[in-house]
C-alpha cells in the first residue's frame, strides 16, 4: 500500500473561478474546465505561492491520500471529498493517526482560511456551467456614475424567467463573452458580483443585478455596458459560499469597498432593509471613488436612512483637495469602530482594489492600538468564526 501523501485541492463550492490560482502558480499545477478549477498533483511541489493571493481561501484545501486524485475525478466534483475516503482502490478503511498527524500539519494560509459567518444561509454553488449556462434575459441597463464622470459604470438587470437560479446577496455569477479568442478558443467566463438581494431586484422576481464598470479595452465589460433590453445573456454559477451576509438581525456589518467593490453591499443593504427593518444591529458603509461623480449608486445612497446603513465617503480626487482613502476614514473613526470590534457580534466584509486590503488592514491596526486591542489576533479569531471576509481583486 502506498504511503500516506498530503494532496493540495480547490473547493469547488468556494472558488469563485477568478483564475487567479492559475496565472500565480509557477509550476502550472492549476487548471480548469468549465466546472472546476484543480490542482496536478503530478506538478504541484508545494510552494504555498498561490494561498495568499486567492480572495477566498478555496485554494486552501489538503487531504491525506494514498494515491492522489486524478485532474478527472477534481472536474467532476460538486463539493470536495471528505477526509477520511482515501483514494486509489483503498478499502475505505478508517483513517489512522499517523494520517491525522500529516494533516495536522497541512498548512491553513495566510491569515487563515474563509469560513461563512455562522447565522448565513446555506448557498446553492456551481449550477451552471459554460456548456450547460442558465440562459438570462437583459430587462434593465442604466448608467450609474454622473454623465459628466468619465468613469461608465452600469446597473444591469437579468431576469432568468422559469429558469431556477438562487442566489444570495454576496454571492458571483459568470458572464460567457460571446464569439472566440484569436485561437479559436471560446473567451474565458468573467465574474460578477450579484448587486441585489436574494429574492430579486423586487421582492419575489427572478431577476438579478450586476455593477459593472466599462474598462476601456475590457471584452466582457463592453459587451455588458453595451447589453439592451431583450439581449439574451449566458450564465455560470453561482459561486461563492463564504462572503456571505449574517442572517442575524443582531450582527453589525462593517463593509468597506472602492468602486464597483460595492456591488455585494447593496445587496447586503437592500436585504435587511427588506427583511428585517428594525434589525438591531448597526451597518456600516465606507465607500471610496475618485469623486462623488464617479461613484456608483451615489443618488440612491442619499436616500438610504442614517438608521439603516451609516455612510462614510472617501474621494481621492476632488481638485484642490486631499486625497482621502477609505482606510483615512476607518482612522477618523476609529473609537466607534474600536467599540464595534469589541462585540462578537460584528462582522467585517472589504471588496474591491487589491491594494486597499493592506491600507485597511494597517488601519484597523493602528485604531486596535490606540485602544490596546490586538488586531492581528482579532482578526484572526474572526475570519475563524466567519466574522471577516476580503474579495479584491
Ligand atoms: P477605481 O475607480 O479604480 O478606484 C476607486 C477608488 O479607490 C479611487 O478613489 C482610488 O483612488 C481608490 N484607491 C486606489 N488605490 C487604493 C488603495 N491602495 N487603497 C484605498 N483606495 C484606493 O475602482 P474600480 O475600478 O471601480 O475598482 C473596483 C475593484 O473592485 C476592481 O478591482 C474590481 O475588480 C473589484 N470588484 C468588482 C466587483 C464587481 O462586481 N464589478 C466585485 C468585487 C470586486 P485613486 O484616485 O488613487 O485611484
Amino acid at each position: 500500500m502506498n504511503a500516506p501523501l498530503k494532496q493540495h485541492l480547490i473547493d469547488p463550492e468556494i472558488c469563485i473561478r477568478c483564475n487567479t490560482c492559475e496565472e500565480t502558480c509557477p509550476e502550472d499545477a492549476i487548471t480548469h474546465d468549465n466546472n472546476n478549477y484543480v490542482v496536478d498533483a503530478t506538478k504541484c511541489n508545494l510552494c504555498m505561492d498561490c494561498i495568499q493571493p486567492c480572495p477566498t481561501g478555496s485554494i486552501d484545501n489538503w487531504r491525506i491520500v494514498r494515491s492522489p486524485y486524478s485532474l478527472d475525478e477534481q472536474y467532476s466534483w460538486g463539493e470536495l471529498p471528505k477526509q477520511g475516503e482515501l483514494t486509489g482502490g483503498d478499502d475505505g478503511e478508517a483513517i489512522d493517526s499517523e494520517v491525522l498527524a500529516l494533516l495536522d500539519q497541512a498548512h491553513t494560509g495566510v491569515g487563515g482560511k474563509s469560513v461563512p459567518p455562522a447565522s448565513a444561509a446555506k448557498p446553492a454553488v456551481n449550477l451552471y456551467q459554460r456548456n450547460h449556462a442558465a440562459v438570462a434575459t437583459v430587462t434593465g441597463n442604466f448608467r450609474l456614475t454622473h454623465q459628466d464622470s468619465d468613469v461608465d459604470v452600469h446597473h444591469v438587470i437579468l431576469d432568468f424567467g422559469e429558469v431556477a437560479f438562487s442566489v444570495l446577496e454576496g454571492q458571483s455569477i459568470g458572464i460567457v463573452p460571446p464569439g472566440v479568442d484569436e485561437e479559436g478558443k471560446p473567451h474565458r467566463v468573467r465574474l460578477y458580483s450579484i448587486a441585489s438581494p436574494r429574492h430579486g431586484e423586487r421582492p419575489n422576481t427572478n431577476n438579478l443585478a450586476l455593477t459593472v464598470k466599462r474598462e476601456p479595452n475590457g471584452l466582457c465589460s463592453n459587451y455588458i455596458s453595451d447589453l439592451k433590453k431583450g439581449d439574451q445573456v449566458n450564465v455560470t454559477g453561482p459561486f461563492g459560499a463564504t462572503f456571505l451576509m449574517p442572517n442575524d438581525p443582531s450582527a453589525n456589518i462593517i463593509m468597506i469597498c472602492t468602486g464597483t467593490g460595492s456591488a455585494p453591499f447593496r445587496g447586503f443593504t437592500e436585504w435587511r432593509r427588506r427583511s428585517m427593518p428594525s434589525a438591531p444591529g448597526r451597518m456600516l458603509l465606507f465607500f471610496g471613488a475618485r469623486r462623488p461623480q464617479d461613484l456608483p449608486y451615489f443618488g440612491p445612497l442619499q436616500n438610504v436612512p442614517e438608521s439603516l446603513l451609516g455612510k462614510r465617503f472617501a474621494y481621492s480626487r476632488i481638485p484642490s483637495e486631499e486625497k482621502v482613502y477609505v482606510q483615512d476614514l476607518i482612522r477618523q473613526e476609529g473609537a466607534s469602530l474600536v467599540a464595534l470590534l469589541c462585540s462578537t457580534a460584528t462582522h467585517i466584509y472589504v471588496c474591491g482594489l487589491k491594494g486597499m486590503e493592506q491600507g485597511v488592514d494597517a488601519a484597523l491596526d493602528d485604531i486596535c492600538r490606540t485602544a490596546n486591542l490586538r488586531w492581528r489576533e482579532l482578526r484572526d479569531a474572526m475570519r475563524t468564526e466567519g466574522r471577516y471576509h476580503v474579495e479584491t481583486y
